[in-house]
């Protein structure tokens, strides 16, 4: 055969997620740590992976640092379930919470992989869009979810990319308002320092997702992992690649979580950082930021195109995300909370471009 059939009609208006992700001396745009790990946790690895056993398939469900996880939340081992990247478990979610019949609630502007995840596997996405100023419009949330036929929802707080974490009492009435699987997305807890997890006892239908991507320095070895009632983990299961967690991320992340106080100075810097560029970004005229519980900043650009202040930073080496031509966040560009040095490079660059200086 010279030609093929086509694949299923749902691919038909999809477009393949892409971070713009490109190389640039400033790389900001993809809410990574500017550090990487620190030596000594290196180290470790460096002599564990010396004596890991290649040939072999991994622990399919990683226990050790299940076991770990689970001790330092107060939690049982199966409480919780480790994924490649948070990315993957947002995928089991829909494969097992959604498909055709089902329904998923979005509040969007959000994290876009959760409505592909929802139209890849056929699930119905009903959008309740934020208000002017990206806080959640909490009346409609808690109405729609009231008719009883929303199958899950998805709630990243702090928010990416417009920065704000959602408010608590809030969040306690979306798990009251159905019995609809309610993910939390804390894929930013340890800037935001805010957790949902001493409600897991209580509610059943809550699950709460994060990632060893941001705080934790581990972007390139893919590792996230889910809390959540062991019946909700048990369905987990059964969609999930069984060695999706391999090997050598298991080792790494092991050693990273064993040693994770040795990330709190990161942390803690990347906090007073984010508080400085928020006061830059205020005093530069023609840009308006969003506040931030996170390690990224959403802000927007009034007085000329985002798009060209994205491209003219791009050609003096900083790179940051360009969420202009979203339907939701026009005139708006996103920057991670980076090194003091690229934050001070980021925001000379930005005034420059705004004031129509030319760049040699
Ligand atoms: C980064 C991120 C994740 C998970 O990323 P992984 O690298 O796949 O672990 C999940 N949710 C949000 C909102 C994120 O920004």
């Amino acid at each position: 055969m010279n030609s093929v059939r086509n694949p299923s009609p749902r691919l038909a208006n999809m477009v393949p997620y892409d971070p713009k992700y490109m190389p640039a001396q400033c790389m900001m745009s993809a809410n990574e740590n500017p550090r990487d790990i620190p030596e000594e946790v290196r180290h470790e690895v460096v002599h564990a992976l010396r004596n890991l056993a290649f040939n072999r398939y991994p622990d399919p469900l990683a226990q050790d640092l299940r076991q770990a996880i689970a001790d330092a939340n107060g939690l049982d081992q199966d409480n919780v379930l480790m994924g490649n990247g948070g990315d993957e478990l947002l995928f089991d979610i829909a494969l097992a919470w959604g498909g055709k019949g089902r329904t998923f609630l979005n509040i969007p502007p959000t994290f876009s992989v959760y409505e592909n995840n929802a139209q890849l596997t056929g699930t119905t996405v009903v959008n309740i869009p934020r208000r002017a100023d990206y806080s959640i419009d909490e009346e409609a949330v808690l109405t729609r979810l009231a008719q009883g036929d929303i199958d899950y929802v998805i709630i990243a707080s702090p928010n990416n990319p417009t920065g704000q974490l959602a408010d608590e009492t809030f969040l306690m009435k979306v798990l009251d308002a159905s019995d609809a699987l309610v993910v939390v997305d804390e894929a930013y807890f340890e800037f935001s320092r805010t957790t949902m997890r001493p409600y897991l006892a209580q509610h059943r239908n809550l699950m709460i997702l994060r990632t060893f991507s941001k705080a934790f320095c581990l972007a390139g070895v893919r590792m996230g992992y889910v809390l959540a009632n062991a019946s909700l983990i048990r369905e987990l299961i059964k969609v999930r690649q069984p060695y999706s967690v391999d090997a050598v991320s298991q080792q790494i992340a092991c050693a990273v979580f064993k040693h994770r106080e040795c990330f709190e100075r990161g942390i803690l810097d990347i906090i007073d950082q984010r508080s400085w560029l928020i006061q830059e970004l205020t005093a530069t005229d023609g840009v308006k930021p969003y506040p931030s519980d996170s390690n990224y900043i959403l802000f927007k650009v009034e007085s000329m195109d985002a798009h060209e202040v994205w491209e003219q930073l791009y050609q003096r080496g900083i790179l940051i995300r360009d969420f202009s031509n979203g339907l939701y966040t026009s005139q708006c560009l996103r920057v991670s909370v980076s090194s003091e040095e690229d934050n001070q490079t980021f925001i000379e660059a930005l005034r420059s471009i705004l004031k129509g200086e030319a760049y040699e």
